[in-house]
């Protein structure tokens, strides 16, 4: 599998570029991985949106959904010139309701409700949706391909039903919002630190870590060092353009 990084801003995107938004790309089979604030416009560096094979929203934050918009009036036009013929697959929670309602009935989209322990299969790829804990109801996603493994958490703090018999990860995409000292904030938002992070690849003795979901203001080389302090895989610090072989 190929894994791009898009966008990884939270809650708001530096000048120019994109909030939560990954590419997972296998053959012919390209899924994308949220689509936050300006992640439409930053999605056609890497691919044409017509051949997205499939999306995943891990949750109804508008820094990991909000340009499904913008992609569903580029689809009904590409549906219009006849670009496109087959429906996007969309894979969301149901909740908040009013959200998951809309676009259930977008006639460009093919809505899957996700659902703890959900396990589909989206061309050369094999998926399994889990529950996260967050602010909202969220989900984080395992892709499998040739016995590759990618695990995404979307947004969430730390807790055992994470990572318990999900061991032996190629690449943990992990979302770092909060620096170690920050663990009542965390707590209260349902977002991990760097500690957190450190302390989850750990658990799932992954190979290599993407961590992700920074806030524009912060560091990024500070929140290295500190994941460095747990963390003692490969680590890399996610980049709008970064690309990685699985
Ligand atoms: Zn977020
Ligand atoms: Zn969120």
């Amino acid at each position: 599998m190929q894994f791009t990084v898009v966008g990884c801003w939270a809650p708001y995107p530096r000048i120019g570029e994109a909030c939560s938004g990954y590419l997972v790309q296998e053959g012919d089979t390209a899924l994308l991985l949220d689509c936050g604030h300006g992640v439409f416009s930053s999605l056609g560096r890497y691919i044409d949106y017509n051949f997205l094979t499939g999306v995943f929203i891990s949750h109804f934050h508008p820094d990991h959904y909000v340009d499904l918009y913008a992609l569903r009036h580029a689809l009904r036009g590409a549906f219009m010139l006849k670009r496109r013929i087959e429906k996007l697959k969309v894979f969301m929670p149901d909740e908040p309701h009013r959200e998951y309602a809309y676009f259930k009935q977008v006639p460009e989209f093919e809505v899957i409700k996700v659902e703890n322990g959900l396990k589909c299969r989206l061309g050369s790829i094999d998926l399994e949706f889990f529950s996260t804990r967050h602010a909202l109801p969220a989900y984080g996603l395992l892709a499998e391909s040739k016995g590759k493994k990618v695990f995404y958490t979307g947004d969430t703090s730390l807790f055992p039903g994470l990572y318990q018999g999900k061991e032996g990860i190629d690449l943990l995409v992990a979302e770092c919002t909060l620096f170690k000292g920050e663990t009542s904030y965390a707590a209260q938002t349902g977002h991990m630190t760097t500690c957190d992070v450190a302390l989850l690849a750990e658990h799932l003795k992954a190979r290599r870590l993407l961590a992700t979901h920074f806030w524009p203001e912060y560091q990024i080389e500070k929140l290295k060092g500190e994941i460095e302090e747990g963390y003692k895989g490969s680590l890399f610090m996610a980049q709008a353009g970064f690309k990685i072989e699985i």
